[in-house]
């Protein structure tokens, strides 16, 4: 063999990552690339730097040059998708064209394949044969469920690829359960501390102007916004530095925030409303009866799977109001007092919604055996997206009356 032998990898550990998903299905909009999003997420838990996120389609030469992009930047590049027997399906070659290696068939995963058609009484398809192609730098990644194995490819200067299988059932299993391990065992992820802080009551552009632009454009720790369904999310990214560890700066970051915006934090990470709801009901052993008016549902859809939801009432607009005078300021608490009787429960939570236009109104009642609440508050949204702020605001009513 005239190749000078293969260096050692040196240990590199890994602290980036570039994610490619390969597919033309994905660049025509006809499947949603969720794999990246999982990878991404579980990279980062293991204090991964996800640098950049890439979708492709089944094109070779598209995909070797994202590649070499990819390997020059990152210290780990996981593909998923085009490991299927299909012409179309090509990131092994593209693999092996970037690591300017010769596919060869592996015997032995070529035996495995033929023994699952054996099993199934079925001549071996020829268009297979390419699910047992390798290089000289990958190791096989078993696969228990589909017929395309994945890929660890080591590279000469401690890069790693990983190629997993485009379904997302095969590519959780072989990344959770192969990948993950593997990567842990070999060095991964620097001292990272990420955490979410979940406001509610206040409006994105406000968090942004309070929380002011000397802290959001600080490089570590990140602190960054996200306007989400259910609340506006400061995430705390922190990675050690100087000798101080993640954590200590994640704390620094995180009360900075919570002194200047403390009493909108009702949450952390991602806790739900009905988790939320859930736990301080749970702390005090009480059970909770709902009713909203005008809704169309919007808070049985929030309050969903509740363990001490005991009922949910669901009322049409004018359904059972008084026409004539109009509901007072407690006509809410009054209806939360009702449910509470009707179901037999501890707390109770009424909403009315008035749509006015752009906006809308919700009238909040809340009752607790530690008293009653009434609200109105405005939301700036209207039609479906309105109720399900009317919701949310009923909610927070309820939560701040628990945590009394
Ligand atoms: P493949 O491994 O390319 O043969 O992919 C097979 C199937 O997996 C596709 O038809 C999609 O339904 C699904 N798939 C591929 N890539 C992704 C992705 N990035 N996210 C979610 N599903 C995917
Ligand atoms: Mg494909």
């Amino acid at each position: 063999m005239d190749h000078p032998a293969a260096p050692t990898p040196p240990g590199r550990t890994i602290r980036s990552a570039e994610l490619l998903a390969i597919g033309t299905e994905l660049t025509v909009g006809e499947t949603t690339d969720t794999n990246s999003g999982e990878l991404a997420r579980s990279l980062v838990a293991h204090g991964v730097g996800v640098t950049r996120v890439t979708d492709l389609p089944d094109h070779q030469p598209t995909v070797v040059e994202a590649l070499r992009a990819a390997l020059d930047r990152a210290d780990l590049v996981v593909c998923t998708g085009g490991l299927g027997p299909t012409p179309d399906d090509l990131t092994r070659e593209a693999v092996a064209e970037a690591c300017g290696e010769d596919l060869a068939t592996d015997p032995e995963t070529l035996g495995w394949l033929e023994a699952m058609w054996a099993r199934r009484g079925q001549p071996f398809p020829a268009a297979n044969v390419k699910q047992a192609w390798t290089i000289a730098s990958a190791s096989s990644l078993a696969n228990p469920h589909g017929t395309a194995p994945g890929w660890w490819v080591d590279r000469p200067d401690g890069r790693v690829i990983v190629l997993l299988p485009g379904p997302p059932r095969e590519m959780h299993p072989m990344w959770h359960d192969v990948v993950l391990p593997r990567l842990t065992a070999r060095g991964v992820g620097d001292d990272l501390d990420v955490r979410t802080l979940r406001l509610t009551g206040i409006g994105e552009s406000q968090v942004v102007d309070r929380l002011g632009e000397e802290l959001l454009r600080r490089t570590n720790p990140v602190v960054a916004t996200y306007a989400r369904h259910e609340a506006v999310d400061v995430r705390i990214s922190a990675r050690a530095q100087g000798g101080r560890p993640a954590a200590e700066l994640g704390d620094e970051a995180e009360a900075a925030v919570v002194s200047i915006l403390g009493e909108h934090v009702w949450a952390r990470g991602d806790t739900t409303w009905a988790d939320a709801l859930s736990e301080s009901l749970a702390a005090r052993g009480w059970s909770l009866a709902a009713t909203e008016r005008g809704s169309g549902g919007a808070l049985v859809g929030l309050l969903r799977g509740m363990p001490a939801l005991r009922r949910a009432e669901v009322l049409a607009d004018g359904e059972a109001m008084p026409a004539d005078p109009p509901p007072d300021a407690e006509h809410e608490v009054r209806e939360a007092e009702r449910v509470r009787a009707e179901a037999g429960v501890d707390a109770a939570l009424a909403i009315r919604v008035e749509a006015t236009g752009r906006d809308t109104i919700v009238h909040v009642g809340v009752v607790v055996p530690t008293g009653r609440h009434a609200e109105r508050r405005t939301v700036f949204q209207g039609g479906r997206a309105g109720a399900d702020r009317a919701a949310i605001a009923g909610a927070a009513v309820l939560l701040a009356a628990l945590r009394g």
